[in-house]
């Protein structure tokens, strides 16, 4: 059943209180809707710009169903949301659906269904038991990256193995690991699509990332030749993913660029950190046109505002150093509120147009 598209006043419930919801939600008030935010923590970035806030564990089956009761359509910013407790939600009221929740928590399953699309991962191997490590790093070959199957985000649950000894002795967590060969790629790049409910899609231009640590540090356009070459490649097999999961929404698919050409690392069900960019530097910026999609309403223009656009996160305690932020005339500062400045953490970005 396809929902009518929502009314300006209605509400949006959105699951997870990070960042990510709190900018869905500024882009939904800004289109004339309420939001609901879901979250198991009390301290809620996102429920401080929302109208609504419930504050319950995932499990909790009463809460789910009062806040389904509540909204008129929901959607997750957080792609680690358990599915069980999802069946509350019926007739397309939720999205993205449950089918994108289920591929992108499982690295071992994502990467097989991409693969199954003709897409490119790094070599890889499912490892369940202790006794299957040694067997996998040798097939898979060293060095590489010890992953744990799920809830790894931001380069967390991960282990670099130089050689095949050291991965001697490690233990497998019940939900399993998954390694992967360690690739030699020239740049990063993301793919940002979103996809409406008639099963239109459409995509930004694709930023160049750089990583530090595992986590985001900058994402830039132009990208280098060797990206950009890369990108309609890319742009098929991430279109294939979001048709095959019939998707609304915003989806991010994160790739290795090869000399042997496009290699696919992850996907994300939900906006992206390499598209908050977007929020100044597009036409439309992914937070509106996620809600657009997830309203039913006709998406916007995608197209870049410059040919240069950067976005910086700001990680830990430099993210309070406003008189430097503020001194720059062409920095557009976003903090997210967090009060705790820890290291690693994401607290806010700036992005710069032109
Ligand atoms: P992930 O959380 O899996 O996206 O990993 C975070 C970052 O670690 C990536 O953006 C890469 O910079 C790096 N990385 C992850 N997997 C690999 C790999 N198989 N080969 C090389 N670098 C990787």
């Amino acid at each position: 059943m396809t929902l009518p598209s929502l009314p300006p006043g209605a509400t949006i419930g959105i699951l997870g209180g990070g960042q990510l919801g709190r900018m869905i939600a500024m882009a939904a008030a800004q289109l004339g809707y309420r939001c609901h935010i879901y979250a198991p923590e009390k301290d809620s970035v996102a429920a401080d710009v929302a109208a609504k806030f419930t504050c319950a564990s995932w499990h909790d089956r009463e809460a789910m169903q009062a806040f389904a009761q509540d909204c008129a359509a929901v959607t997750y910013e957080f792609e680690n949301v358990p599915v069980a407790p999802l069946s509350v939600f019926s007739g397309g009221q939720l999205a993205p659906g449950v089918a994108a929740l289920e591929v992108a928590q499982d690295r071992f399953r994502e990467k097989r269904f991409v693969e199954q699309l003709g897409g490119k991962p790094a070599p890889y191997a499912a490892i369940d038991h202790d006794s299957e490590v040694a067997d996998a790093v040798h097939k898979v070959g060293a060095p590489g990256i010890m992953k744990t199957r799920r809830d790894g985000y931001d380069g967390k649950g991960q282990w670099r193995i130089a050689s095949e000894g050291d991965a001697a002795g490690l233990r497998v967590p019940e939900s399993g690991l998954v390694y992967e060969g360690l690739v030699h790629f020239e740049a990063e790049f993301s793919v940002i699509l979103v996809r409406s409910r008639t099963g239109e899609v459409r995509f930004w231009e694709s930023p160049h990332n750089t990583h530090v640590g595992g986590i985001l540090s900058r994402s830039e356009l132009p990208a280098p030749a060797m990206v950009t070459g890369q990108v309609d490649e890319a742009r098929a097999l991430a279109r294939q993913v979001a048709d095959a999961l019939d998707y609304v929404g915003v989806m991010t698919c994160e790739f290795f660029a090869t000399t042997g050409g496009p290699v696919f690392n992850e996907m994300a069900p939900r906006v992206h950190n390499s598209g908050h960019w977007t929020i100044e530097g597009a036409i439309t910026s992914q937070f509106e046109n996620h809600v657009r999609a997830v309203a039913g309403l006709p998406l916007g223009d995608t197209a870049s505002l410059a040919k240069r656009v950067t976005m910086d996160n700001l990680i830990g305690a430099e993210a309070f150093d406003l008189p430097r932020h503020l001194s720059d005339p062409a920095a557009h500062l976003h903090l997210y509120g967090k009060a705790e400045a820890r290291d690693g953490r994401k607290m806010g970005h700036i992005t710069r147009v032109g």
